[in-house]
């Protein structure tokens, strides 16, 4: 991994070529009436490139040519290993196009390059790699049937899958349903989010590149509301995937409904409960675990640990540790490799944190105030303590670094409190109480429970919500079953 200087991706970023149009069928072009959006760089707060604004008339166009494909069966009926290797190249592609992806991704969403070049990119290609090895390992099933019967269990590609993803880690979560809905045979189209289009532009030629047919993978850029609602409500698509807010994942499952009831996936909000006990293993890793859980990416992390919920006994010793740590973790210039904060997505969302710490303070206390910086679209480390549990601040998704902290006497009290949320995505709790660990990782109501430690994981575990936090799980094997379906081939046998 090449971190350089500040001045080594300043030159990079005055030279980078921007792909900004559509990708459908195996080509680049223009959308249907000529139409485009801006994509911003928050860290530059300037206009980064002029990205084709696809509508209707251009999703229908996508939809066709992976349609068209899927029918020919030039993807569809490849084999296992033809398309692992289809994959496994597209992997290597992105490695070998690491820094140029990474740059695009720090450019289009403000987060620190050190963050796109050790985590986004390679995390992506990582998830590509995975899905592309379990191509040829996965098996069907013989039914215990009777010996004049053969019932054979198969899993085939389901035809066209929209994949809907948003800006927090645009490549990563785009490759995170690429894999397992292309590694089974299915024909994607991909829209990114209007603020965060380019990396996926890049991605379709470089999975032309690889060698994946064209109309496998086509990718419309442009807004929900137009681009996105053509896809969920369009007649030939067969699945969809989307990683999102709550609020849009409600919707399209009313646009399935209302249109050809297409199977619908979600990745939505969360509100995640991190516990720490009196008993905590180690409480310098639980402290900057903590600031890590909220404070990266800016706290633009569905699964941030956005509540914490300390056991009074340690709650003011943590608290002081917690402040020293959150010193690590301060807005910078995202291009320079020594930043560990960058910005958040836009001004108009970095408002939106503001409105909620200017009205959260005036119910609770401020310990810090991310507020002051000098960054335009920026929010430092914000951290509000004795919270009430039923206020906004903490039953509502900031989507920002704002840590709300609250403090329980008894395990039963916790536990109440981390499952008193619309949202379910991730839990953790920290105790060398193997007892209660157990327990506690039973009775919580999330998709991910983590016990001394907070989010670690990696591709071969499902990640998903409960509640509104969504269904299905992304990641693992446990994803294919989203973009397979299960056949069943009852044979009556002569005797
Ligand atoms: P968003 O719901 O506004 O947008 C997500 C995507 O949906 C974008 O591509 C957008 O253009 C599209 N979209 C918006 N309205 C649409 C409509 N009516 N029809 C079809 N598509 C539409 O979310 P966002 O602000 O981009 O992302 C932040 C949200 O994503 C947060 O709520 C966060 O928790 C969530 N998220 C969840 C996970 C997870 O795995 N659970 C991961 C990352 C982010």
């Amino acid at each position: 991994m090449n971190f350089q200087h500040l001045t080594y991706w300043q030159d990079k970023a005055r030279d980078i070529a921007i792909e900004t149009r559509l990708f459908i069928n195996g080509e680049y072009s223009d959308a249907a009436d000529g139409s485009t959006f801006e994509t911003l760089d928050p860290g530059a707060q300037q206009t980064l490139a002029n990205v084709a604004r696809g509508k209707k008339a251009d999703v229908d166009r996508a939809v066709q040519a992976a349609r068209r494909v899927f029918d020919d069966g030039d993807w569809s009926q490849a084999s296992p290993g033809q398309r692992k290797a289809v994959l496994s190249r597209l992997a290597d592609l992105m490695e070998r196009h690491g820094e140029e992806l990474a740059l695009l991704e720090t450019l289009d969403t403000g987060k620190p390059i050190r963050h796109s070049l050790r985590d986004d990119i390679p995390g992506a290609a990582r998830a590509l790699r995975w899905y592309a090895e379990a191509a040829d390992k996965v098996y069907g099933e013989v039914a215990p049937t009777g010996h004049h019967e053969l019932a054979m269990i198969v899993r085939e590609p389901i035809g066209v899958v929209a994949a809907i993803v948003p800006w927090n880690f645009p490549l990563l979560l785009a490759c995170w349903k690429l894999g397992p809905a292309l590694v089974a045979g299915n024909s994607v189209v991909l829209k990114p989010s209007e603020k965060s289009p380019l990396t996926a532009l890049k991605l379709a030629a470089l999975a032309k590149e690889a060698g994946l047919p064209d109309g496998v993978l086509n990718v419309v850029t442009g807004f929900g509301h137009e681009a996105g609602q053509a896809l969920a409500r369009h007649p030939d698509v067969e699945v969809m995937t989307f990683t999102g807010s709550t609020r849009t994942g409600k919707q399209l499952l009313k646009d399935a409904g209302d249109s050809n009831m297409k199977r619908v996936w979600l990745e939505a909000g969360g509100k995640s409960a991190n516990i720490v006990f009196a008993d905590c293993p180690d409480l310098d890793k639980a402290v900057s675990a903590t600031a890590a859980g909220i404070f990266y990416n800016q706290g633009q992390v569905c699964i941030a640990g956005t509540r914490l919920l300390l056991e009074e006994s340690i709650a003011d010793a943590f608290l002081s540790r917690l402040q020293e740590q959150a010193r690590a973790w301060q807005p910078g210039n995202p291009l320079d490799p020594e930043t560990t904060m960058g910005m958040l997505i836009d001004n108009s969302h970095a408002d939106a944190v503001h409105t909620f710490i200017r009205e959260g303070s005036q119910k609770a206390t401020l310990l810090i105030d991310g507020r002051k910086n000098p960054w335009p679209a920026a929010v430092g480390p914000t951290i509000f303590v004795d919270v009430d549990p039923a206020s906004p601040l903490c039953r509502e998704e900031i989507f920002g670094p704002v840590l709300v902290v609250i403090r329980f006497k008894t395990e039963e009290e916790a536990l109440r409190l981390a499952n008193d949320s619309d949202y379910g995505l991730g839990a953790a709790v920290w105790t060398r109480d193997l007892s209660r660990a157990h327990r506690m990782s039973r009775r919580l109501k999330a998709g991910s429970v983590f016990v001394n430690n907070y989010n670690d994981g990696d591709m071969t575990v499902p990640f998903g919500g409960y509640k509104q936090s969504g269904n299905g799980r992304d990641k693992s094997l446990h994803a294919l079953e989203k973009f397979t379906e299960l056949k069943t081939i009852w044979i009556a046998l002569e005797s």
